[in-house]
């Protein structure tokens, strides 16, 4: 898989655009890179990842940024 804007840990913003990750390029190639079953499931374990790294943030927000687009 290669997808260009990556994450950077710990802040996970994107090392291409320095949005917050996944920015929107990323969310394109994640989506053309793997069917949505296995996409949601690679962004449960990303998302498990970034609650380690990421400040307190309530977690309607990650879910909102990390897997609500994969649907
Ligand atoms: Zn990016």
């Amino acid at each position: 898989m290669t997808i260009d804007h990556a994450a950077v840990r710990p802040s996970w913003d994107c090392v291409v655009c320095d949005q917050t990750w996944p920015c929107d390029p990323a969310r394109e190639s994640l989506r053309g890179e793997m069917p949505l079953p296995e996409l949601a499931t690679y962004m449960w374990s990303r998302l498990d990842e970034a609650v380690f790294d990421l400040p307190p943030t309530p977690s309607a927000v990650l879910f909102e940024r990390f897997l609500k687009w994969t649907r």
